[in-house]
């Protein structure tokens, strides 16, 4: 006769008592390492989703373009698994680019400041479900290098972009480059606004780009989310991972 200890599958400890059984009579351990963040596990899950290797691959299955429905299919997980993990990933996004923002050293500020001087900031729609149901992107990119320097989601409203500049506001930006629509115009002051398309070619790539990669966004029909919060997620990881540099 052979035992196998039952070890923890976070800490990998065999300090483990037996918890009981699930519904369906599978054993339930406790992890007693109280350092570990494990405390109940089971020995095989039957619920792929729960596995983090799992949820990992839906995370960079999406980032591949893939939609909710093929990365349930290929991973064999139902579609509501990959939207709770999904989901899950929210408080990850931020929407401003704190790496780029901690690197103002008060010392050099006026160095930094230069390289931040001329923004481009527009909008990229899509809409949920239905047209009526408009969600746009607004972002805001360093002329210079292309780097993102912060986004937010909304209605195409005034009150928007006013989150928007308030993010901006550390970064001492002082040109802007729009296109000139109302909100622009309204919000930013003249002698620090250029309204034209020829200087904004980095922005609109970008916005291309993401079109490019997100089936979300290309497709009008049926691969566009019926939740307003899976696709502000979604859109989020990328601007996230491609534009911030940040692995979600
Ligand atoms: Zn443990």
């Amino acid at each position: 006769m052979v035992l196998i200890p039952v070890e923890c599958p976070s800490c990998q400890r065999i300090d483990v008592s037996r918890y009981g059984t699930q519904p369906n009579g599978e054993q339930r351990y406790r992890c007693n390492n109280t350092d570990c963040p494990r405390t109940i596990f089971l020995l095989h899950y039957h619920d792929k989703g729960r596995l983090p290797a799992v949820k990992q691959q839906i995370v960079d299955m999406t980032l591949n373009g893939s939609g909710v429905r093929d990365i349930g299919r290929v991973l064999g997980v139902s579609a509501a698994t990959v939207i709770d993990v999904l989901k899950k990933k929210e408080p990850d996004l931020v929407p401003v680019n704190a790496r780029l923002l901690r690197s103002l050293d008060p010392e050099q500020v006026e160095v930094i400041i230069r390289k931040v001087e001329d923004a481009e900031i527009d909008e990229m729609w899509s809409f949920v479900g239905k047209k009526r149901q408009q969600r746009w992107l607004w972002h805001a990119i360093d002329h210079h290098t292309g780097q993102v320097l912060a986004y937010v989601f909304g209605r195409r409203e005034d009150k928007v972009f006013l989150q928007l500049q308030a993010l901006l506001a550390p970064f001492g930006i002082t040109r802007f480059h729009t296109d000139g629509w109302g909100a622009y115009r309204r919000h930013i002051d003249a002698d620090q606004h250029t309204v034209g398309k020829q200087h904004m070619q980095k922005i609109e790539r970008k916005h291309t780009t993401l079109r490019a990669r997100i089936k979300r966004l290309a497709r009008k029909t049926i691969c566009f989310s019926k939740s307003i919060q899976l696709h502000d997620i979604v859109i989020g990881l990328f601007s996230n991972r491609f534009a911030f540099g940040r692995a979600v």
